[in-house]
């Protein structure tokens, strides 16, 4: 029998269900679980503290933020000691993140499942995980970004990094029949970009799952070790604060609330670790903005069609193609009045490129006052100092490619030339100047081998509990580098497929 879709906020009265498992969250890990469990023949309910936004209407940018980003997009993890605070984005709807993203998909780099590996995890081995990433890729149509989608922008990037010795590469995307409007971050309009909400949920309604939005988790409840189920509220669909109470009795559940939710849930739960909330990883990422004589126009394009990898092996450091929207971008312009007037009036010509660092994983998840988590983050020594290097390699790249000036991600900082660059006291710039993002929370519920030093075991079980697993990015043992859905969502099989043999094997 098909499933359904419903806004838990337009139905009256209190909410009570029973089903198999029970699973929160509708992103990228959540959606893929869920799906699989239905068509192995599970009786599923899925929920999601967001609304269901379809976005074939074409969301003006705000209206995106509004309704489907986490807090309208001003989430911050605190910087400590002298490391920038980082703005964290996510999504908060039917789809979660996976409905944002520029629709990269990287499998996890062998270097990063080898160290896995060599900690124990010995199922991670790039071998073994292969089938797993194929079948995602298969699912959700991982196709590369054709030369002919890249914009002027990442064209110039590339024609620098060329002339330093180096190729990007294209970008592999989650996409079919994508026409480069370059409005992936918002939703996509045409339903081009396979996010989970259009590639698997509804897969999983037609295999049966009941789908609730408006439901915030509160604790999973247990009968002694065993997880029976989860208690929450329904959202008031206007004020989205928290209006009457839900219960869902499961046999067995799973968080993929996210890295940043999913440490909070546990905690309510009377579950607790020595490293639960520990080790989040954000992929601390940088713009490095570059001023050309002749119009770029960088907006026409895919948004995300190429990379350079030359220093990712043994530097940890990515660069992404990336744009962000002339409304935006000529706002975070530096200077005033006419000053800042002349340089919006250059926004057609202006090339961006993004810069990422694989980190040390040293920020931290805690209890807040109210229903959001306190978010900190100190880089190690070793992430801190590649930033200047970073930060200078994209410069030169730039002026290789012909820019006249470059912007740096320095609040304040004038505009760069070649020369007044090589003056540039970037060491010395103090971190909380550095202006940083992050799209990437990772870790919090690392899996692993010893409960000292994870909180899921290697199936995504929670140590010491029966019944109650983790499946979204807040499992990664370790920071990847590289972008994270596809990791994301093949571990979340992975796991899924694990519990449907259980589930068979004790029937
Ligand atoms: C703007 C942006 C661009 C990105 N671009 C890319 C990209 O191009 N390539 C890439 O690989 N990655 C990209 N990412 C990252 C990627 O989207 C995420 O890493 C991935 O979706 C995370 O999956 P998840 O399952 O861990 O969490 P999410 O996808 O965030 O899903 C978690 C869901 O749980 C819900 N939830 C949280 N708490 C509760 C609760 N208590 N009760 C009920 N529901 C709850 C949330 O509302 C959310 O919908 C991007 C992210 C953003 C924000
Ligand atoms: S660039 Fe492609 S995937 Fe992105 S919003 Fe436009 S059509 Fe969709």
């Amino acid at each position: 029998m098909a499933g359904s879709l419903q806004s838990a906020s337009r139905l009256a009265g209190a909410l009570e269900l029973d089903c198999d498992v029970v699973v929160v969250g509708s992103g990228a890990g959540g959606a893929v679980i869920a799906t699989t469990l239905a068509e192995a023949g599970q009786d599923v309910v899925v929920l999601e503290e967001g609304p269901h936004v379809p976005f074939t209407g074409g969301l003006r940018p705000s209206e995106s933020i509004r309704h489907t980003w986490r807090d309208g997009a001003v989430t911050l993890a605190v910087g400590l000691g002298d490391s920038p605070s980082i703005n964290v984005t996510a999504g908060r709807c039917l789809g979660g993140s996976s409905t944002l993203t520029g629709g990269v998909c990287f499998r996890i780099p062998e270097h990063v499942l080898d160290g896995w590996v060599g900690d124990g995890l010995t199922e991670l081995t790039p071998q073994k995980m292969a089938p797993w990433f194929e079948q995602v890729e298969q699912d959700i149509h991982v196709e590369e970004v054709p030369r002919d989608l890249r914009s002027r922008s990442t064209e110039l990037f590339g024609d620098g990094y060329a002339k330093l010795g180096a190729e990007l590469k294209p970008m592999r995307r989650n996409t079919r029949g994508c026409n480069g409007c370059g409005r992936c971050n918002f939703g996509c309009p045409h339903k081009a970009k396979l996010s989970v909400d259009i590639a698997y949920l509804p897969r999983a309604i037609a295999a049966g799952a009941r789908l609730y939005t408006g439901c915030l988790v509160d604790k999973v409840v247990f009968s002694g070790t065993r997880a029976t189920g989860v208690r929450g509220s329904i959202l008031d669909f206007d004020s989205q604060r928290p209006a009457r109470p839900f219960t869902v009795r499961a046999k067995r559940v799973v968080l993929a609330a996210g890295a940043m939710f999913n440490p909070l849930i546990l905690w309510k739960s009377g579950v607790n670790f020595p490293v639960l909330g520990q080790h989040l990883s954000l992929h601390p990422s940088f713009r490095v903005i570059g001023r050309f004589d002749q119009p770029v126009r960088g907006w026409e394009g895919a948004m995300q069609s190429a990379y350079g990898d030359r220093y990712e092996r043994d530097e940890g450091m990515l660069f992404n193609s990336v744009y962000v929207p002339n409304g935006v971008l000529a706002a975070t312009m530096p200077g005033f009045g006419n000053a800042h007037a002349q340089l919006r009036g250059q926004v057609d010509h202006l090339g961006i490129f993004g810069g990422m660092l694989h980190d040390d994983a040293q920020g931290r998840v805690r209890r807040g006052f109210g229903r959001e988590p306190i978010m900190s983050y100190r880089m190690s020594p070793r992430d801190r100092a590649r930033i200047p290097i970073l930060l200078r390699r994209m410069a030169d790249i730039w002026f290789a490619a012909g820019a006249r000036e470059v912007f740096l991600p320095v609040f304040g900082a004038p505009a760069q030339t070649p020369d007044s660059m090589k003056n540039f006291p970037l060491e010395q710039v103090k971190g909380r100047l550095l202006e940083c993002s992050s799209q990437h929370p990772l870790g919090t519920c690392q899996m692993g081998v010893d409960p000292r030093h994870s909180v899921v075991d290697a199936r995504g079980r929670v140590w010491g509990t029966d019944g109650l697993y983790v499946g979204c990015g807040s499992v990664m043992p370790s920071s990847l580098g590289v972008n994270p859905q596809l990791a994301i969502m093949t571990m979340a099989l992975r796991t899924a497929q694990l519990m449907a043999d259980e589930r068979r094997a004790s029937a």
